[in-house]
């Protein structure tokens, strides 16, 4: 049985995230997106809201299961038994950060390797924040999230 876990914010999961999920479904036998509590940031969707959107995104993904954290990492991928992280890349802008946290991982647990994953370049330009951006200005989302979240944008933003 070979695990990953997904970690990331997903404020919220847009289909860009989802690409990869299914990429990672087509190598491991079971992928647990792992929804972050970050007491430093201020999300726009709370953890509930946000886990909801993404197990109602991926269900016909049987080997998808959605969870949260709030600790390392590395702690919880180990807790979850799984054997490594993924991460998306999208652009070289990506890759400091990322390189940075996998070396960082792996001395932390030397058994858990990140592995990184590119999204179809349709969603190489694709983050949360433009979503959330475009999403208080009106703009149609429904490229590149969702329906559940399209809906959710809708309603938070109604003037
Ligand atoms: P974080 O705040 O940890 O970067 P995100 O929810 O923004 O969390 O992203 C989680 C992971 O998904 C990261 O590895 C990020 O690079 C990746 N990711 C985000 N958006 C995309 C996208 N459009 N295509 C591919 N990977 C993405």
């Amino acid at each position: 049985m070979r695990k990953v876990i997904y970690p990331g914010t997903f404020d919220p999961v847009t289909l860009g995230h989802i690409d990869i999920i299914q990429r990672a479904c087509d190598l491991f036998d079971e992928v647990v997106v792992t929804v972050a509590i970050n007491p430093d940031k201020t999300p726009l969707f709370t953890i509930e809201e946000r886990i909801v959107f993404i197990k109602e995104s991926v269900k016909c993904y049987p080997k998808v299961l959605v969870d949260s954290f709030d600790g390392l990492v590395v702690e919880h991928a180990k807790n979850v038994g799984a054997i490594g992280i993924i991460r998306g890349l999208r652009a070289l802008s990506d890759f400091e950060y990322e390189f940075q946290m996998a070396l960082m991982n792996r001395k932390l647990a030397k058994n858990i390797n990140t592995v990184f994953l590119m999204p179809h370049e349709k969603y190489t330009y694709l983050n949360s924040s433009i979503i959330r951006n475009l999403a208080s200005l009106n703009s149609d989302v429904s490229d590149f999230v969702p329906p559940i979240v399209q809906e959710a944008l809708k309603k938070k933003f109604i003037k």
